[in-house]
């Protein structure tokens, strides 16, 4: 994405969220003109309150943002709290701290750890970079992707540029939409000029959103104009600030429209458009009210065209406010179809009930009585937007040192939930007994002993369910560790390690002696069904030299498997045995080799017939762009691996795949084995939590 010149972003984690980034900052070595936009609700964060008093001005420098905490109902503290934080990212930057603004998103009524912030502050300053994503990422909240649009525009014959970063997913409702974005641009203008541009933007983009009805505490959008495009200062009013802010207009729209595609729990974008209408706020006021009708979202949600909810929320509010509008005149279409023309249209439902599991849901209403018209957007209401909400603050507990962290475990959530919860699992559990499954460990998740662990935990859950695993490890760093000990050095080659004949030694010492034993101590505390197997043991892995791809490097002791010895499994396994294969392999030339775990784990699945196999590695799952891929074929695999999407290790997990999807395995599944009992997730809800591999 383009940014304006002279701007600077960063995003880091300073512990005010458990787990994530929490901490972003937007910044301007060249002065700026800024606005802002703020939330209407009464009960307004410290930071709104902070900035709204500051705004519009000139000379300022910086934005920052943190989430995890909204710094909202916190008392007098909140506004100190807020000048602690402004003041501690001024001195980090070298800039006065009246330039300076602050914005806050999170949980509501618990202090803002801006100790935390303040001791994050010179790290902050320090890994600024002209990128703005991790500062996009940093600011989220429960949104699930970040959020960024630009524009380029002509003014006073310069390039100038627009962009923003925002979040907004849950309590999102009209005036303004319940969000933050900062919006940046080069352009030349001064602070009023500029103030009244942004408002008018926000007119037809985040005041025509709706997710859920529930106006913020914490609403804000800030614009930053630092004039580097070198543009003559725009003259209020005019031509050129006409165009500029219709330009700042498609950037949040765009970015509007992205929240509610969000929104929590959403599965669809639902854009309203009514036409027709006496004027065109009117018209906004009564799009937003379908967009936001509870019952319009839900059969939305259900794809079920039941326009009817749609004339009767228009009336509704039409009624209310006394508007002379009569929706019984009207014409409805939804996905382009016609519904209803001043008496319910013929159409065939199937076909509509089909367009509507689109992504993106489209209701025009035509009125018939005025030229007012607007557009507005919200999203289904699902099933996970109850779950995401319904205890969302009885599991933030507090932190000794001041902060909050989430303590989720499922004795404090809502019996509703709970029972959602297991009648799903149970649902699986039912469909996966008896059913083989090869669970890859890799070396670089094994690092944690509380991860192996859970990690042996898991393993013994999806057995006494019923499961039949069987789990085949990697040695990655811990390989390396004692390779490096000795005086050696790792090596590798498209993700598989060189091996020389006396580091196979070390290599086998560590992955049977050291690895597997562990492993198999572990998960037999309880039970004693595992089995420590080499790929030697009973002749269980053939291998035989992986020969250099042409013109390649000789990787020295590396194999690749030639036949699994399968009666020997089934044996295992028959008698309910889980077999830990340590990936060493034996040849016909009564050699060891060193085969990498992917490949074998693959291996060892299409032998035994595994319906799935697991990778669980030290990433989420298969990243494109920084984002997760949850769901892809055996194509759109083979696509990243040509395209370079995929590098180093995965590539050999990459390839490992493929090969399994074309020998008849049904299911694979990339996983993140740092994430404790991520296995579990993945296999026992609908929505799984890594990435998810079908032919
Ligand atoms: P393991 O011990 O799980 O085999 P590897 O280091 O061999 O670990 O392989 C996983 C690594 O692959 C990740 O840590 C990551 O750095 C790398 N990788 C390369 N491309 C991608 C991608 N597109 N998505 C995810 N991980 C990737
Ligand atoms: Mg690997």
């Amino acid at each position: 994405m383009k940014v304006p010149s002279g701007f600077q972003f960063a995003g880091l984690q300073a512990g005010i969220k458990p787990n994530r980034k929490d901490l972003a900052l937007v910044y301007s070595q060249a002065p700026c003109s800024a606005a802002g936009c703020f939330t209407r609700n009464t009960a307004r964060a410290a930071p709104v309150l902070d900035a709204e008093a500051r705004l519009p001005a000139t000379g300022m420098h910086a934005v920052v943002v943190n989430s995890g905490n909204a710094n909202a109902l916190t008392g007098p503290e909140g506004l100190q709290d807020v000048k602690a934080v402004c003041e501690a990212v001024a001195r980090a930057l070298g800039v006065p701290a009246a330039s300076v603004l602050s914005a806050s998103t999170g949980v509501i009524g618990h202090r803002l750890p801006a100790a935390k912030i303040v001791a994050a502050a010179p790290l902050l300053a320090q890994s600024l970079r002209p990128e703005p994503e991790r500062a996009a990422e940093a600011i989220l909240t429960t949104d699930t992707r970040i959020k960024m649009a630009a524009r380029a525009v002509r003014i006073g014959g310069k390039d100038v540029t627009i962009s923003a970063i925002c979040k907004g997913s849950g309590m999102i409702a009209p005036s303004l939409a319940t969000m933050i974005a900062v919006v940046t641009t080069d352009a030349a203008v001064g602070p009023s000029a500029l103030a009244g541009a942004l408002r008018r933007s926000m007119e037809r983009s985040f005041n025509a959103l709706t997710v859920d009805n529930d106006m913020s505490t914490n609403d804000v959008v800030f614009a930053l104009a630092n004039g580097l495009a070198g543009n003559e200062p725009m003259v209020d009013p005019g031509p050129e600030l006409d165009r500029f802010a219709a330009a700042l207009t498609e950037v949040c729209k765009e970015l509007a429209k992205d929240i509610a595609a969000d929104g929590e729990g959403a599965t669809k974008l639902l854009e309203v458009e009514v036409a027709g209408a006496p004027s065109d706020e009117i018209a906004m006021e009564l799009a937003k009210s379908v967009a936001g009708s509870s019952l319009v979202k839900a059969a939305i949600f259900g794809a079920d065209p039941n326009w009817g909810r749609v004339l009767a929320s228009i009336g509704a509010r039409a009624g209310t406010a006394g508007y002379d509008v009569a929706p019984a005149d009207a014409r409805v279409s939804v996905q382009g179809v016609e519904v209803y023309d001043r008496a319910p249209a013929g159409h065939d439902g199937a076909v509509l009930k089909a367009r509507m599991r689109e992504p993106e849901v489209r209701v025009e209403v035509d009125l018939r009585h005025g030229e007012g018209s607007a557009v507005a957007w919200g999203c289904d209401l699902s099933y996970d937007y109850v779950k995401i909400n319904a205890d969302y603050t009885s599991l933030i507990v507090p932190r000794p040192d001041g902060g909050v962290a989430k303590d989720d475990r499922l004795a404090n959530y809502s019996p509703a939930f709970k029972q959602q919860l297991l009648v799903e699992a149970l649902g699986y559990i039912r469909r996966f007994a008896g059913t083989r499954c090869v669970v890859k460990y890799g070396g670089a998740a094994m690092v944690k002993e509380s991860l192996k662990k859970s990690f042996c935990d898991d393993i013994g859950l999806l057995r006494s369910v019923g499961l039949r695993p069987i789990v085949v490890h990697g040695g990655g760093p811990e390989i390396t560790r004692t390779l490096e000990k000795l005086g050696g050095k790792a090596e590798f080659v498209d993700g598989q390690r060189v091996t020389n004949t006396s580091d196979l030694k070390v290599v086998e010492m560590v992955l049977t002696g050291s690895i597997n034993t562990d492993l198999v101590t572990l998960l037999n505390q309880e039970g004693g069904h595992a089995v420590g197997v080499s790929g030697k043991d009973g002749a269980l892995l053939r291998a035989r030299k992986l020969l250099p791809e042409n013109g390649g490097r000789d990787l020295g002791q590396v194999g690749e498997v030639t036949r699994v010895n399968k009666d020997f499994l089934d044996l295992l396994l028959q008698q309910g045995y889980v077999p830990v294969i340590s990936p060493i392999g034996i040849g016909e030339d009564g050699q060891s080799y060193n085969i990498n775990a992917d490949q074998v784990a693959a291996e060892v699945a299409i032998a035994v017939g595994a319906q799935k196999l697991i990778y669980l590695s030290d990433v989420p799952g298969i990243l494109k762009a920084g984002e997760l891929v949850e769901e892809l074929n055996g194509a759109g695999l083979a696509a990243q691996l040509e395209d370079g999407t995929v590098q180093g290790g995965m590539r050999v997990k990459v390839r490992s795949i493929l090969k399994a999807l074309h020998n008849g395995v049904q299911r694979v599944h990339l996983i993140d084995g740092r994430v404790p009992h991520s296995i579990i997730g993945e296999l026992f809800t609908d929505k799984g939590v890594g990435t998810l591999v079908t032919p």
